[in-house]
């Protein structure tokens, strides 16, 4: 579960009583304005954060912002305010938080973009991961902390899953309705005649816990067999509180359903995909891997067509059927043969999409999108693309 700050509240001069080093007073203008925003924010579904600096050195909570906090909470749960979060940031640290619920406060994770900071508890300096230093200890805290989503376990999903598993991330919920076809034999990784008929969930589960066995980490997988579009509230519900969503189908209607639970959730969302494209004689003339991402209020890939509304209604189509899927079909607008798939392409996809994740993950940047094609060495790179569409159905 993650939650976004939505609303700052500045003071003005005029709501100080008392300022200085040590600290300040607020006037009780002030302070009776600030909780009754507090208290309203309950019915809207928003929690009043608590936020305060402490000089160098000074990390932790003191034994005065336990009293303090512990009877702002008390007196918030009177008026209907059931949870409060704290921040405390120490000059030069960095910044630590906790939730209070029921009377007790739990530390929880902050968290910006996709760098985490203050961890919730220690984890363990592996061998296996030595090599991987350089990207910071915060590649370590992101992969025991965060929760992936990876919607679509195929030729992508389970290359994804597996690079994930090994750079030592735990938890995965993995979701994909689909079986293992002979036809996916060449690009699924480490799968024999024996996984045939297999859900791909369970396929990419077994993967990544092998591989989490392998560099001494312990995998906590949640397969879940469900397209995305149809899946239950509560398949939804599970991936809305994951911290990344990580969209991986092979249609438009499915990724913009992750695209919009994402933004909804304010986790994070990365898409990956490949495009084999072919003129008109059957012939490669485009060798495509892209990764794009979404930053809310900055970059959407619907904003930008990278995904297609409308061939994600036309993909809607096959969930009702009738005449208008008929037509479509029969005018070629659905594919009849599924598209060329090589691992060496997804390979390409997967790689550049789990290292955007470590690129982000260790404070290098953030990449909109990312866009390759071989065949005419051609490679594209935006940090940030102007939306062009005033109506957007999911960034709002
Ligand atoms: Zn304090
Ligand atoms: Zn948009």
């Amino acid at each position: 579960m993650a939650y976004i700050v939505e609303c700052l509240l500045e003071l003005s001069d005029d709501d100080y009583e008392y300022r200085s080093g040590g600290g300040v007073t607020t006037t009780v203008t002030f302070s009776n304005r600030i909780n009754q925003i507090a208290t309203n924010a309950a019915q809207q579904g928003l929690i009043p954060v608590h936020l305060h600096s402490h000089p160098a050195g000074i990390e932790h909570f003191s034994g005065y912002d336990d009293h303090h906090e512990e009877l702002l909470h008390q007196w918030l749960q009177s008026q209907g305010q059931p949870l409060l979060i704290s921040l405390v940031q120490a000059v030069g640290s960095e910044p630590r938080a906790r939730l209070w619920l029921l009377g007790h406060a739990q530390a929880i994770l902050v968290r910006n973009g996709l760098q985490v900071f203050s961890p919730t508890e220690q984890s363990a300096d592996l061998p296996a991961l030595a090599r991987q230093k350089v990207f910071g200890k915060s590649l370590r805290l992101a992969a025991s902390q965060l929760q992936i989503a990876i919607i679509g376990v195929g030729g992508i999903g389970m290359l994804v899953a597996e690079q994930l598993a090994r750079a030592g991330f735990t938890r995965f919920v993995l979701v994909d309705h689909d079986k293992v076809e002979p036809s996916n034999l060449n690009r699924l990784p480490n799968l024999s005649q024996r996984d045939l008929g297999r859900l791909k969930v369970k396929a990419a589960k077994s993967l990544i816990q092998k591989a989490s066995r392998a560099i001494g980490t312990n995998a906590q997988v949640h397969a879940l067999p469900y397209d995305i579009y149809t899946a239950p509230k509560q398949v939804k519900k599970i991936v809305s509180q994951c911290d990344v969503i990580l969209a991986l189908t092979d249609n438009e209607l499915s990724r913009i359903s992750c695209l919009d639970i994402a933004l909804d959730a304010g986790a994070e969302f990365l898409m990956a995909g490949v495009d084999i494209r072919l003129n008109e004689d059957g012939q490669i003339v485009g060798l495509f891997a892209e990764v794009s991402g979404a930053e809310e209020g900055r970059y959407c890939p619907l904003c930008t067509g990278r995904l297609d509304s409308g061939q994600a209604s036309l993909d809607a189509r096959q969930y009702v059927g009738g005449e208008v899927w008929d037509k479509a079909q029969t005018d070629g607008y659905i594919k009849g043969i599924p598209d060329p798939s090589v691992m060496s392409l997804n390979s390409i996809a997967a790689g550049a999409l789990v290292l955007e994740i470590q690129r982000r993950v260790a404070g290098l940047g953030v990449r909109d999108l990312w866009q390759m094609n071989y065949q005419e060495s051609e490679l594209v790179v935006y940090d940030n693309i102007e939306r062009n569409v005033d109506d957007c159905m999911v960034c709002r």
